[in-house]
């Protein structure tokens, strides 16, 4: 593999940085506080083409050839600035755009992949409940068949982008006696009566990123709005996080490294006993461990994003890095922390809340445990795709 990227990438790279030193770092700091997230701002990704990646271009998407190394590197810059508005590259983009991509129907399509393409349409996709979160299958919420549509009944919790979301793919149970083979997808219009949207406030970190649960009560949605066939829920979803945990990697190689670049600025800044921390061993020790994990993990989720450029499955791959990129990302915050002494410890410094944020790596997307458990189904040879 060369590891070299194209000047198109480069330079798509680079105006993600820019774009979200500009847009985004502002007013982060004052937004972190007020736990403020501003719409308009994934309005503003949207118009600099950052969830059109991966859509062809009759749906207003760019096709790029190297569609999920674009939206990794662009990924990964975002949320170098802001691990929040990282999060809207999945929601827009690799949960519902892979879904409708592969599974939907050209009605489907054309009425949701512009909106979301363009930001003018906030996107979720909505698989956790209160009692349901590893053991997808054991999920609750129905979809009961009716003449005309299918009827939702179930909650949602810890969903991204509630309570703002417009569009989302729901996964629901249509014959719960089947388990995981009666799991269907629905692509679902949230201004449906019988919906209510409620923010989680009581988040550790993510502060700029809405987060919440979705009520269904009697929502009455057409026959259209089944993805797939019947009964193929748990394959999509099990495609989709398939996209989903690559840009949960790349969010997580975002902030190792700026907790790199922050670590390094305070070493060469911060004196003790007379010289710069940077010159202590110890200093240097921990400087250089956070350096080798990250740069690996960034190996391994760009290998990912190249894999599925040329259309390789890698499920395997996907986990890997997936796993390695929110353990590399929390190692690494945690070791910010303590280089910054008590200034770790205060707000005053991004450190501290990189490590708050750092830690929904380890959860979103299958936890770190499950992707071991993928990982060693694999090379024990219990599993092939
Ligand atoms: C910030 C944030 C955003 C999120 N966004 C979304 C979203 O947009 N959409 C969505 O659907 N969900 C979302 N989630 C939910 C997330 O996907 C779940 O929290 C996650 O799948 C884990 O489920 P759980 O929390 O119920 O934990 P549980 O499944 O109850 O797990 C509890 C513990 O048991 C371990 N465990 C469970 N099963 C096994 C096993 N077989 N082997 C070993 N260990 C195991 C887990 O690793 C974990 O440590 C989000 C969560 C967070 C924190």
């Amino acid at each position: 593999m060369d590891f070299r990227i194209s000047d198109e990438l480069e330079s798509m790279r680079k105006m993600a940085y820019e774009f979200a030193v500009k847009n985004i770092k502002p007013t982060m700091e004052e937004d972190e506080k007020e736990h403020r997230f501003r719409p308009e701002i994934v309005k503003k990704m949207g118009d600099q083409g950052m969830f059109a990646c991966i859509a062809p271009e009759k749906y207003g998407g760019l096709a790029l050839p190297e569609a999920h190394l674009a939206a990794t590197l662009m990924t990964i810059e975002v949320a170098r600035i802001s691990p929040s508005y990282g999060l809207p590259f999945n929601l827009q983009m690799n949960g519902p755009q892979t879904v409708l991509l592969k599974y939907g129907t050209e009605e489907q399509r054309e009425k949701y992949l512009p909106g979301l393409i363009a930001g003018t349409l906030k996107g979720c996709f909505a698989i956790t409940e209160p009692n349901s979160g590893s053991d997808v299958a054991s999920m609750r919420t129905t979809a009961t068949e009716v003449d005309d549509g299918f009827i939702l009944n179930g909650t949602k919790t810890w969903i991204s982008g509630v309570p703002y979301v417009d569009v989302g793919i729901v996964y629901a149970m249509t014959d719960k006696a089947a388990k995981h083979k009666g799991m269907s997808a629905f692509i679902v219009d949230f201004k449906t009566p019988g919906i209510t949207q409620r923010a989680i406030e009581t988040k550790l970190g993510l502060y700029c990123a809405p987060t919440g649960e979705i009520f269904f009560e009697d929502v009455k949605i057409p026959k259209s709005a089944l993805i797939g066939q019947k009964g193929q829920g748990f394959e999509i979803c099990m495609y989709m996080l398939n996209f989903t945990r690559l840009s949960s990697a790349a969010r997580a190689v975002g902030v190792a490294q700026s907790c790199i670049e922050e670590a390094v600025k305070y070493s060469n800044e911060r004196e003790q006993f007379g010289q710069q921390i940077g010159k202590f061993q110890m200093i240097q020790e921990q400087i250089a461990r956070m350096y080798v994990e990250h740069e690996a993990a960034k190996l391994l989720v760009l290998r990912a994003a190249w894999q599925k450029d040329q259309g390789i499955n890698n499920t395997l791959e996907t986990s890997v890095a997936k796993y390695y990129a929110a353990e590399s990302a929390n190692f690494c915050a945690s070791e910010a922390v303590k280089i910054f002494g008590s200034y770790g410890f205060s707000s005053e410094y991004p450190v501290e809340r990189f490590l708050r944020d750092a830690k929904s790596y380890q959860i979103v997307e299958g936890t770190s445990n499950i992707q071991k458990m993928i990982i060693a189904q694999f090379v024990l040879g219990y599993r092939k795709v």
